[in-house]
């Protein structure tokens, strides 16, 4: 490995070649999510196809003869449809192009990154998957959430709230409810208020924590505290808008230690093991 005297990254030498793709998550937003791999693809690329989720902060990194080509939902207007985006990858190929895909968090969660990869791979187009930090679990870091704590969790579950069309998913809330402590939903808001009754009449509590997270990890980031039975009514006249997440479960409360993006000042805490500190902070 190798420093680049422009960045101060290390410079990864793999070459995206000519007549291939990198299919690269960038992230939730904020471009210090992005991996190496991405970068470098960023650099390296002479088109970069991105999604709507794909910040405009990330798209400043690309090569500036780079062309940028977007393949996301724009003014209302119906989402490009997948076949024609895999379709725009293999022209573009076979085009001799470098191309890269970039989409947001990971290409495979919940991304459609694996239609686009066998796509690429039934046209024999040779392709690179790039990981990217999911939002579910990167974008609720931003919202001082962890996903699992040994006190409370050692399972999640991680489930969209749409079906492939946009309709409402037919997932098995009931089992879902029984079977998962945390459950992390994406795409969630549309059908916000079915899931929420789907869960309680399954038996999970009213009163169980929740939050909803907004833009994570961008600067207009916002996160609703709320709880299963009152989340309806909490998030209207509230900033919760697209794209959000949506956390149910005991780890929403690690929030009050661990919301680290807050600027309010935290009181010390009541730790034993910060005795001293705290003698020395106030006396
Ligand atoms: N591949 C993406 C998910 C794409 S599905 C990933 O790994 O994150 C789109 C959904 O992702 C959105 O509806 C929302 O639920 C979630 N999402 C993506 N970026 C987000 C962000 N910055 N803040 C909150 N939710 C986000």
């Amino acid at each position: 490995m190798a420093y680049c005297n422009q960045m101060s990254v290390p410079k990864i030498n793999i070459t995206l070649k000519r007549g291939s793709v990198w299919l690269a998550g960038a992230g939730p937003g904020d471009p210090g999510l992005l991996t190496l791999h991405a970068v470098n693809g960023l650099h390296q690329a002479d088109i970069i196809v991105y999604d709507a989720l794909v910040s405009k902060e990330i798209l400043k990194l690309a090569n500036p003869s780079a062309a940028l080509e977007f393949a996301g939902k724009r003014g209302g207007k119906p989402s490009p449809k997948q076949v024609d985006i895999s379709l725009r990858l293999i022209h573009l190929a076979r085009k001799n192009k470098r191309v890269l895909r970039l989409k947001g968090g990971d290409p495979f969660v919940f991304g459609r990154g694996g239609e686009e990869a066998t796509a690429l791979y039934d046209a024999g187009i040779p392709f690179r998957i790039i990981p990217g930090i999911t939002s579910g679990i990167g974008g609720l870091a931003y919202a001082g959430i962890p996903l699992t704590h040994r006190d409370t969790n050692h399972a999640v579950t991680l489930v969209t709230g749409h079906d492939a069309v946009g309709g409402i998913s037919t997932i098995d809330w009931a089992s879902i409810s029984k079977s998962a402590p945390v459950i992390v939903i994406y795409m969630a808001i549309k059908h916000l208020e079915s899931i929420v009754n789907s869960l309680l009449s399954a038996g999970r509590k009213h009163d169980e924590p929740m939050a909803i997270v907004s833009n994570a990890s961008l600067p207009n980031q916002f996160v609703l505290e709320t709880s299963l039975g009152s989340c309806m009514q909490d998030s209207q006249n509230s900033r919760v808008k697209a794209p959000s997440i949506v956390v149910i479960g005991p780890v929403v409360n690690f929030r009050n230690m661990l919301n680290w993006l807050s600027e309010v000042p935290k009181p010390i805490g009541e730790v034993e093991t910060l005795a001293d500190f705290k003698t020395k902070q106030v006396g």
